[in-house]
């Protein structure tokens, strides 16, 4: 092998050929790989599983997957949904900008491209939410496309095939995952297969640690391995750190009833649904948390109490979370709604939030937050 990234042909279809008989019986049991009748199906079920595998575990988008087609099983029907409908169903899968820019691109491919998911790489790009790596899994593995892909499994695989010394996020290794990735799918007969076996790979058994060496297909020819240095390569993206907030929630109840307001139309969550909240640079005493509720909602509470706390890391943000109560509140509601339990599945509410309720709502949480699956 030789040390650049880009591999000789012959090279490349010794690894090719030994991944594709590896997966072959390898292979996870996943929803979005069973057999469909059409290849409309296909693009549209590849398009729905690569929005939601990104920065999501497989696992638990396996157990969310065929409910998400069920609901709405045509680009078609994804795209006539509103966006709420959309986000209650994408709700406990997080990065709700997935669900968004899904949604719209359905919507453009309906538009634009007949109701089709598009085939080509370029074509796709154009699609919102649709980069270099999700456009090289919808072309190859929906359409067979010659076209490689690289996600972090793929690039793990590739630092360590070729031994390079460089960090998770280094344009150097991004580069040469690309073409290493890129050589090998040009000499294969079946683009899709050998693009799900190295990202199965790497995922499996190319694992960020403890790598199961002795299970792999293509050890024989990874650098890594032969030199000793596995466990040190690829090395770890250089760590930016992340802003605090602290984020106050008021869980206001009254006679089986919560208050739930919507989230600005941009931002974090944006349009997504919370109880009374404050975030700002401080925490929140109970003085702040009684004058959000009377100036922004228009209720004075008459038995205010804190409930809890917890962290919630999203990918740039910490949020301190500071959880109270209030029951029975006086005076009419200016802003959000009065919801009742057995309509509070309709509402899209992340993790975050819902865990809030789950610790404000206390003994009652059963009641509510069961109604809402
Ligand atoms: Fe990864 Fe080990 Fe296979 Fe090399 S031999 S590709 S380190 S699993």
């Amino acid at each position: 092998m030789p040390q650049q990234d880009e591999l000789a042909p012959r090279t490349a279809r010794r690894l090719a050929g030994a991944l594709e008989r590896w997966f072959k019986d390898a292979q996870r049991d996943l929803p979005w790989r069973a057999p469909v009748r059409s290849l409309r199906e296909r693009g549209y079920r590849a398009l729905v599983a690569e929005a939601m595998l990104q920065q999501t575990q497989v696992v638990r988008v396996a157990e969310r997957f065929v409910r998400f087609i069920e609901r709405f099983p045509s680009v078609e029907t994804l795209a006539q949904a509103d966006e709420q409908e959309v986000l209650a169903e994408w709700q406990g899968l997080g990065y709700y900008r997935r669900a968004r820019n899904l949604h719209a691109a359905a919507r453009m491919i309906v538009k634009e491209y007949g109701g089709a998911v598009p085939r080509e790489v370029d074509e796709l790009r154009t699609l919102p939410g649709v980069g270099p790596y999700t456009a090289g899994a919808i072309a190859s593995i929906a359409y067979g496309v010659r076209t490689p892909l690289v996600d972090g499994n793929v690039q793990r695989v590739a630092a360590r095939l070729i031994a390079i010394d460089a960090s998770l996020d280094s344009p150097e290794l991004r580069r040469a995952s690309w073409s290493l990735a890129g050589s090998i799918v040009e000499v294969t007969e079946a683009p899709g297969v050998l693009n799900q076996a190295l990202m199965e790979l790497g995922s499996t058994v190319c694992t960020p640690r403890s790598p199961k060496c002795g299970r792999c297909p293509v050890a024989s020819w990874c650098r890594a391995r032969q030199a000793g240095v596995v466990d040190s390569i690829p090395r770890p993206k250089s760590r930016t750190p992340k802003e605090s907030v602290h984020a106050a929630s008021v869980v206001v109840h009254r006679r089986g009833r919560i208050v739930l307001a919507r989230r600005p139309s941009s931002g974090l969550w944006s349009n997504m649904w919370e109880a009374p909240g404050l975030e700002q640079e401080e925490p929140a005493g109970a003085p702040e948390v009684r004058r959000l509720l009377e100036s922004k909602y228009g209720l004075q509470e008459a038995s205010l109490q804190e409930r809890g706390d917890f962290v919630h890391h999203t990918s740039h943000r910490t949020l301190i979370f500071s959880v109270w109560s209030a029951e029975s509140p006086r005076g009419r509601l200016r802003f959000g709604e009065w919801v009742a339990a057995s309509s509070l599945s309709s509402y899209p509410i992340s993790n975050a939030h819902r865990r809030a309720l789950q610790i404000g709502l206390g003994p009652l949480a059963k009641r509510f937050l069961t109604a809402s699956g």
